[in-house]
């Protein structure tokens, strides 16, 4: 089976390189020289754990190239997935899909025999079908299907969720076009994973639907934590507590600084808006947007809070910038939101994350970049960790704290165990839990954040 992936993105290379693992020959296209450049060198553009040696290997049996050029990667292929990025059109909440129907028009150009076109981008309902009017327009000789796969992979662990997902779900139109998406999952539906086979309609909804659920357990529990700091229950037993039901489970319920990354923000967007375009408001979805957007004003006014009161003249370190582990993406990542707030506000900044430094240097100025978290901590008013990378989890405090002007910590990820921060001497504030004040602090200094207020 030839198959063509557009786009080398997190889901276009990751798709493309295990593909090319199942034993078929894949063509993966992008129009960005710097990542094909660095792709022809051997080197990876995204950080993602365990790629790179499926890309070496692949390239190196000959069965994964990558190309700038569309047309020649296109022709005689049976399977083309697109993609390609599909952010919130400017100033809208609606997906800007010229991506998409751009790849698609080319495609239409490109293609001889029969070609199935896969959007793996996350595509609103009804684009299939609009991709499909597109094409036939620019082919009406055309010989093609347009199927919906919509990717569930997550950064961080982007392969093993490819080659392991919980299911793989594919949206058609005809018998033709499930037998060759069929025949492409051959690999996964050997190994027991379930393969469920929809509408194009119904698959784009689910992931839309997934994302957005996820999206509301975070915005529930961050809400829920800014309850449990109110009556001084700690939301890490109350979520344990929560998660342990069987019916409800355990993951997705970590408070945090709100979701960011490169689809939840995003997808919930497009999704109340397609809602809305129908009439149907999703008030939840509205409401789960609101939370999350307040809950990232409000980052800086915490850190504020437990420096005294204001910024003006401190210096702040920040732990950790992209918008989760495991991954360099910083898109929509809750430093982009607390650095410039945390700046204006008369703060200085200093930051080190272990991958996404070089992601950070293109979007902030005036950071001071570090090489460690230690580094970042001197002569600071307060550490905030941002990012739930492991490597913040043994931090040796005291070590952290010797080096800072102020001994106080604002741990965004609740990485830390209560009884570590209250050894460590510092000033500790997490989420949805008491602070833990050493009894030499100035107290006076030490200000309520109180939710809701900004
Ligand atoms: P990305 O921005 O990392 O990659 C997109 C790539 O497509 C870029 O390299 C760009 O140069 C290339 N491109 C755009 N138009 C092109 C064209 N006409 N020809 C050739 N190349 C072209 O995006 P991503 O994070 O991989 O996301 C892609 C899609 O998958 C989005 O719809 C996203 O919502 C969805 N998705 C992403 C994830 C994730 O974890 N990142 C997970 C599931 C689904």
């Amino acid at each position: 089976m030839k198959i063509t992936v557009i786009g080398a993105g997190y889901v276009g290379l990751v798709s493309a390189a295990c593909f090319s693992d199942f034993g078929y020959e894949v063509t993966c296209v992008d129009r960005d020289p710097r990542k094909l450049a660095m792709l022809e060198a051997g080197k990876i553009p995204i950080y993602e754990q365990g790629l790179q040696p499926i890309v070496a290997s692949n390239r190196q049996a000959g069965r994964l190239t990558f190309t700038d050029r569309l047309a020649e990667a296109v022709a005689g292929a049976d399977v083309v997935l697109i993609a390609v990025g599909t952010p919130t059109r400017e100033g809208e909440d609606a997906a800007d899909l010229s991506f998409v129907y751009a790849a698609g028009e080319e495609i239409a150009k490109a293609m001889n025999g029969f070609t199935v076109i896969v959007t793996k981008s996350t595509v609103p309902v009804g684009t299939a079908a609009k991709l499909r009017e597109i094409i036939s327009k620019a082919r009406p000789d055309g010989d093609f299907e347009v199927a919906s796969n919509p990717e569930f992979m997550r950064e961080g662990s982007a392969v093993e969720d490819f080659l392991r997902p919980d299911r793989v779900v594919v949206g058609v139109s005809s018998e033709r076009a499930e037998r060759a998406l069929r025949q492409l999952y051959r690999p996964l539906s050997a190994k027991n994973v379930p393969l469920l086979v929809t509408s194009c309609e119904a698959a784009e909804v689910i992931k839309y639907a997934a994302n957005t659920f996820l999206a509301t357990r975070i915005a529930f529990v961050n809400q829920l934590a800014d309850l449990c700091e109110a009556v001084g229950a700690d939301i890490e037993d109350v979520a344990r507590g929560m998660g342990l039901d069987k019916r409800i489970g355990l993951q997705f319920l970590s408070p945090g600084p709100g979701f960011g990354g490169s689809c939840f923000p995003k997808d919930t967007r497009a999704l109340a808006h397609t809602a809305r375009q129908q009439g149907n408001p999703f008030t939840i979805v509205e409401n789960v947007i609101s939370a999350n957007e307040q809950r990232k004003r409000e980052l800086a006014e915490r850190i504020q809070a437990a420096v005294g009161g204001t910024l003006a003249g401190k210096k702040i370190a920040l732990l950790g910038i992209a918008f989760k582990a495991e991954t360099d993406d910083i898109r929509d990542a809750a430093a982009l939101t607390v650095i410039p707030e945390l700046q204006k506000r008369g703060a200085s900044v200093a930051a080190f994350d272990p991958v996404a430094m070089d992601n950070g240097r293109q979007s902030f100025e005036d950071v001071q970049w570090c090489a460690d978290a230690y580094s970042a901590a001197i002569g600071a008013d307060a550490v905030a960790i941002l990012t739930e990378w492991n490597v913040f989890r043994g931090l040796d405090l005291k070590r952290l704290a010797r080096g800072m002007r102020q001994p106080v910590m604002v741990d965004f990820r609740n990485l830390l165990s209560l009884g570590d921060a209250r050894s460590s001497g510092m000033v500790y504030h997490s989420i949805g839990r008491s602070p833990i004040v050493p009894a030499d602090a100035h107290k006076a200094e030490i200000i309520p954040f109180k939710s809701g207020t900004v």
